[in-house]
């Protein structure tokens, strides 16, 4: 039978641990898979570990993996995948508003030929209208900004074949922003609809602060159009002083130098600030190169080989 692991990044999550998995359970049980849950306990304050180790007792399905200290979700998901051994992996929030009840969905397309399945969902219940505002700014940003396209509205709730896993598993670098990570491996994706629910129980671990962060990182870590940003101001600022300096030249050689220097002083001004600007650019391009290397992604994955027939 196929194996599949559900992947639960937790931290302070002792609230709705319990219900979380006994809902979990009932839809594992449905399923037609060899199945377990793997809870991520991302350095949690309170009683999640004592939870998780109550649940591994008593569901031989269940094993938990405890963090250090919190290192955040991307490290906790990270750390589930990677423990993960299964023909499917399934990432899942532990609050709820992810339901466990749309993971047949999942392996249905799954069994279906798609290799990375998210769950997009179509009803934010339990946001602020600002929370609605900025996601969507945000998303769109990245889509201008960046070659990976961030399928919207998708958390990190989502499916992976084994395929899949291993070619995210190839992806070792620091800066994780892993819905960029998840899109980016390729293959193929697919998602389902769904209504987010509001939290079961238990408060948000993101506040502003944090999601600006992570906004932050992903468009650096998927863009080094930031960067760029120096060259077209160093290229239209020189331009700019190159036509003004043409012109101070022009005036003063017609007109005479009125105000005894002012030309000189302007022309030097304008010239060494145009070529600073653009020697801040070309550090930018070296920069954004050296940068794109260090990440040593790989680069490519093959989804299929076929050969002659006669082979
Ligand atoms: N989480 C985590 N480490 C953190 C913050 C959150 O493992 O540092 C987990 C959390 O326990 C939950 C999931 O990530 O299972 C989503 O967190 P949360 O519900 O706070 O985020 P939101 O749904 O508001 O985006
Ligand atoms: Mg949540």
């Amino acid at each position: 039978m196929p194996q599949l692991t559900v992947i639960v990044p937790a931290y302070n999550e002792a609230a709705v641990l319990d219900t979380f998995h006994q809902r979990l359970a009932g839809v594992l049980d449905q399923l037609p898979l060899d199945c377990n849950v793997l809870y991520v306990d991302d350095g949690s304050a309170d009683r999640t570990w004592d939870i998780i180790e109550a649940l591994t007792r008593r569901d031989p399905r269940a094993a938990g993996l405890k963090l250090s200290r919190n290192f955040g979700k991307e490290a906790a998901m990270t750390a589930g995948l990677d423990e993960a051994d299964a023909d499917a992996v399934v990432v899942i929030d532990a609050d709820l508003q992810d339901p466990p009840e749309l993971i047949p969905a999942l392996v249905e397309q799954w069994r279906a030929g798609y290799d990375v399945v998210y769950a997009t969902r179509s009803a934010r219940a339990g946001e602020t209208g600002l929370k609605r505002f900025t996601s969507a700014a945000f998303y769109r940003t990245m889509e201008k900004l960046s070659d990976t396209a961030v399928p919207r509205d998708t958390g990190d709730f989502r499916l992976l074949s084994r395929r899949a896993l291993d070619a995210l598993r190839q992806l070792r670098e620091r800066q994780r922003f892993m819905k960029g990570l998840f899109a980016w491996i390729g293959y193929r994706q697919t998602s389902v609809r769904y209504e987010r629910d509001p939290r079961h129980a238990g408060q948000t671990k993101w506040n502003y602060w944090r999601l600006t962060q992570l906004a932050v990182e992903g468009i650096t870590s998927f863009s080094t159009a930031p960067l760029r940003l120096a060259t077209w101001i160093g290229i239209s600022a020189s331009l700019l002083a190159f036509a003004y300096g043409v012109w101070v030249l022009a005036k003063a050689l017609i007109w005479g130098d009125a105000v005894r220097g002012y030309p000189t002083l302007m022309l030097v001004i304008l010239f060494l600030g145009g070529i600073q600007l653009l020697a801040l650019g070309v550090i930018g391009e070296y920069l954004g190169r050296s940068y794109a290397e260090s990440k040593q992604r790989p680069l490519y994955f093959i989804e299929e080989r076929r050969r002659g027939g006669r082979g």
